[in-house]
């Protein structure tokens, strides 16, 4: 890789609001030896799903790990890798309240290796594993921390649906009343007398991008996975309010998640429906307005759409996925796609719904609901539709983007979408495919 690249200012610039505080160092190297690949920045995401930690370097470079009982440990040796400021400020770099690392230092191990030793807080299953450049990003290992039981979501969200009786019963009674519960500030809204469902629906939110992988970036600054998590818990929110109805988010942080796990994530607690979030880019900043997006089984309905399809794709590539550990996962995915059509027609639906409500708050980009082959948008069984907000490419969008105001009002647009669907749709008893796993 050459020099110039290494030690673009752009890039260092982009990663260093990119990790936020979580960027431990990008201090440029300029005494490195040549030939010696060094590393040139740490990011760790910590998570309750997992935590990661990522280290970026400027060649390939040869790794192996192990671990170790009583403590717990993860062991990395790292060979020829120059042992620099980076390496040497690790210690002490994790945060409190990681949910897995206890700590992570760095050392030279013998003549050529550097080892890496990670105490942890728990019995844990890693993974290790390298990623090429791509995007902004040049080579990187990644150490991901998953624990060796994983919070069941399923489980979760019966245990809060437990505690949650007694306000449910609380809300119906509202709502068969004087439609008591209608907020103030939403008159467009279409409340019936009673509750939209006769059974407890559970959607599935699903904020874009997280982590390593940032999405579209404004030219203010403003992330697209900041944006993302934040429209998606304002949803949650008046989702949860609704009698009989439960939200879940794929992502409630910022790490993260590769596509097939959000779809995965989905099929687990059985959504009745699946909404992913996120916010357009354009290279042209006077790209404006919103966009829904559905599964399409034969191509996309628009050069655009296709597009934005390979874009959104990508994002397991920037966000860092373990190709060996998903590929069985893919091969059983293959197997699911022959009975999609009558979910897509679903959420053809579902997306007219949205848009509709969407063009009362902001500008539609496209008047109808397109369709291209978006991998977070596969689940076979579950109605799925894709939200580009907003374009956080157009300078005065990304001030929307960020504004709070717009964030309700596009929380409570979809809000409305998704309760004219139930109304006009009602879920059926559940009756699904066997799991995937
Ligand atoms: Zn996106």
């Amino acid at each position: 890789m050459p020099e110039d690249t290494r030690l673009d200012p752009s890039r260092r610039r982009l990663l260093r609001y990119a990790g936020s505080a979580l960027v431990l160092s990008v201090t440029p190297l300029s005494s490195h030896a040549a030939n010696r690949p060094a590393i040139i920045a740490v990011r760790i995401w910590p998570a309750e799903d997992y935590t990661r930690v990522t280290l970026e370097h400027d060649a390939p470079l040869k790794f192996n790990h192990f671990t170790v009982e009583g403590p717990d440990r993860l062991v990395v040796d790292i060979e020829g890798v120059e042992f620099n400021s980076v390496l040497e400020s690790l210690a002490g770099k994790v945060a409190d309240n990681d949910p897995y690392i206890k700590l992570l230092r760095a050392g030279r191990f013998k003549p050529g290796v550097v080892r890496l030793v990670m105490e942890l807080k728990t019995r844990v299953a890693p993974q290790v594993f390298s990623l090429a450049p791509v995007g902004e990003y040049g080579h990187r290992l990644v150490l991901d921390v998953y624990p060796e039981n994983p919070v069941d979501p399923l489980m979760a969200l019966l245990e809060g649906r437990k505690e949650a009786v007694e306000p449910l019963k609380l809300d119906q009674e509202l709502a068969a009343g004087k439609d008591a519960k209608a907020p103030a500030e939403t008159p467009t809204a279409k409340r019936p007398g009673k509750a939209v469902v006769e059974r407890m629906v559970t959607i599935m939110l699903d904020p874009g991008h997280g982590g390593e992988d940032p999405g579209a970036v404004g030219k203010r600054g403003t992330y697209e996975k900041n944006v993302t998590l934040a429209i998606a818990r304002r949803l949650k929110a008046r989702i949860d309010a609704e009698p009989n109805m439960r939200a879940v988010l794929t992502r409630d942080g910022d790490f993260f998640v590769p596509l097939q796990m959000r779809v995965q994530k989905a099929r687990r607690i059985q959504a009745d429906l699946f909404l992913s979030i996120h916010a357009d880019a354009w290279i042209k900043p006077d790209a404006r307005g919103s966009s829904v997006f559905v599964l399409s089984e034969k191509g996309a309905s628009s050069t655009q759409a296709r597009l934005l399809a390979q874009k959104e794709n990508s994002a397991d590539l920037i966000g860092g996925v373990n190709l060996a550990k998903t590929k069985d996962v893919f091969l059983a995915r293959t197997l699911l796609d022959l009975s999609q059509t009558a979910t897509i027609n679903d959420s053809l639906k579902l997306g007219k719904y949205l848009l509709g409500e969407i063009g009362s708050i902001n500008h539609l980009h496209k008047a109808s609901v397109e369709q291209a082959g978006f991998a977070v948008l596969k689940a076979p069984d579950i109605p799925s539709a894709l939200i580009e907000t907003a374009f956080i490419s157009n300078p005065e969008e990304e001030l929307r983007l960020k504004d709070e105001a717009y964030q309700d009002q596009m929380a409570e647009a979809l809000m409305r979408g998704i309760r004219q669907y139930f109304i006009k749709h009602p879920p059926g008893p559940k009756a699904r495919m066997a799991s995937i796993g």
